[in-house]
């Protein structure tokens, strides 16, 4: 059986799988893909959040934390969401690791799918450098995490 190249964010794809329903429709994403196996995944929906949703933001962020048990996930009604978005990323992993995928390409600032920035904490729009829970779990894990707006130029496609 053939391996799937990539993994990538359900709603890049045009899933309606955000918080607030809607997607995050990326069209350099999906030409890239339309040429390449891949799977798509929520793993805010895989770890059992509804859609919709509250947003929800990692809290208590230090420097280099970046162990998804060390961190909490917190909805903006201040339910403690943590062990859900853990679930959704070990269910990711598995995923990736079933179907011999090394590389993902993951939505930017998303508590889950974010590798470069996030949301600082306090729901207050600011976004400060760190990883989401799906995407640290992966990079833990030696998989290649991308993003929307890296994703070219680091597999070389410009
Ligand atoms: S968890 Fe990831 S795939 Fe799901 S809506 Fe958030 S950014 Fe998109």
């Amino acid at each position: 059986m053939k391996n799937k190249k990539y993994i990538v964010s359900a709603c890049l794809i045009g899933k309606n799988c955000r918080y607030d329903g809607d997607n995050m429709l990326n069209k350099r994403v999906v030409d890239l893909l339309d040429k390449q196996d891949y799977i798509s995944v929520c793993p805010e929906e895989l770890g059992g959040l509804k859609i919709p949703r509250p947003p929800a933001e990692i809290v208590s962020i230090k420097p280099g934390e970046n162990i998804p048990s060390e961190r909490r996930v917190l909805d903006r009604d201040k339910k403690d969401v943590t062990c859900l978005f853990n679930e959704g990323a070990k269910k990711t992993l598995e995923m990736l690791r079933s179907n011999g995928i090394k590389t993902a390409i993951l939505k930017d600032k998303s508590p889950s799918c974010g590798s470069r920035f996030i949301y600082s904490g306090d729901f207050s729009g600011n976004l400060v450098e760190g990883t989401g829970i799906t995407a640290a779990l992966l990079q833990e894990n030696g998989i290649t995490v991308l993003d929307e707006n890296n994703f070219e130029e680091k597999l070389e496609l410009k």
